[in-house]
């Protein structure tokens, strides 16, 4: 049996100890704020919202929610960030994906200043990712690895395969993971013996949204097995992409869905907005 990586655990320690760290501010001082914006009424998009908004309120993070029409254009959207740039209360801004198709996710995601994008989903921030420069980290690859350090998983020298090639997962995890002087493979729908190259690796991340997609014949005993999918079951169960009763037999560590990846990213996005305010010129 593998050892449970417990992201709610490991996020939790995290939100706390970002709740001392605001509730030491001097109390004249202005708070951090984190802005979200919601475009039309898609359900899951709300329950994320409204986790963000959770863990901002626990934090001591000032919530700033802007529900809007699935009808508004894409100009207003422009206009709203616009001001949020130059707010002053606003640290973080954070437009919650998918957008309606006649928006353009591309313009409106590059609109937000860099050091206000606490998503890092911007040229700039990806850009600053890529050459190794400090600053604000995408919050879900950010939260797989510190997910590993904080289990003293090494990273170094490891072989890791990425399954999944998306610019929010696939993409900046490979950077970081190389960053950590790991040998990374990202591999996608087009790649040719997917299945004997996941099992040779040490640590293996599946960002694919498809149930059951990493099954026990694709792991290497022993190795790390990191889910990042979200799906949900015929009984309208949260899962991952991993056939996890299977698979946890065989793997070293194993992130549970839910409870894994998913608390690990809203916390990174808590640091990432804490970052932000502290960073305030
Ligand atoms: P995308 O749909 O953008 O990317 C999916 C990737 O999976 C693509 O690169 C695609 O390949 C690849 N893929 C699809 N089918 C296969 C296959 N049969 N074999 C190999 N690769 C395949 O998804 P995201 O990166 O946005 O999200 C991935 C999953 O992670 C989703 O379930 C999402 O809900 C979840 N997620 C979870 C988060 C969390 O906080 N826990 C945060 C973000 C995402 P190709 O490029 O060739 O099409």
């Amino acid at each position: 049996m593998g050892i449970i990586i417990d992201g709610k655990k490991i996020s939790e320690e995290i939100k706390n100890n970002l709740r001392k760290k605001i509730l030491s501010i001097k109390k004249d001082k202005m708070k951090p704020g984190l802005a979200v914006l919601i475009v039309g009424d898609d359900p899951a998009s709300k329950i994320y919202v409204k986790a963000k908004k959770k863990s901002c309120e626990y934090i001591g993070i000032n919530s700033f929610e802007f529900n809007l029409s699935k009808e508004i254009s894409e100009e207003k959207i422009l206009e709203i960030i616009d001001k949020l740039n130059t707010d002053e209360k606003v640290d973080g801004i954070l437009v919650q994906l998918p957008l309606p198709k006649h928006i353009n996710q591309e313009t409106v995601i590059n609109r937000i200043i860099p050091n206000k994008d606490v998503d890092c989903f911007t040229k700039v921030n990806i850009g600053n990712l890529f050459y190794g420069f400090d600053g604000l980290k995408p919050c879900t690859p950010n939260g797989c690895i510190q997910l590993l350090k904080r289990y003293n998983i090494e990273i170094s020298g490891k072989f890791c395969v990425i399954v999944g090639r998306s610019n929010i997962v696939g993409k900046p995890l490979s950077i970081m993971l190389t960053k950590n002087d790991a040998t990374v493979c990202l591999v996608h729908s087009k790649t040719l013996n997917l299945k004997e190259i996941c099992k040779t690796a040490d640590i293996l991340i599946s960002a694919v949204g498809k149930r059951n997609m990493i099954t026990a014949d694709m792991v290497k005993q022993g190795s790390v097995v990191i889910d990042v999918g979200i799906n949900r079951d015929e009984d309208g169960y949260v899962t991952g992409d991993v056939d996890y009763k299977n698979v946890e037999k065989i793997a070293g560590y194993i992130t549970p869905v839910p409870g894994g990846i998913g608390p690990m990213t809203i916390a990174m996005l808590m640091e990432n907005t804490v970052y932000s305010y502290l960073n305030k010129k």
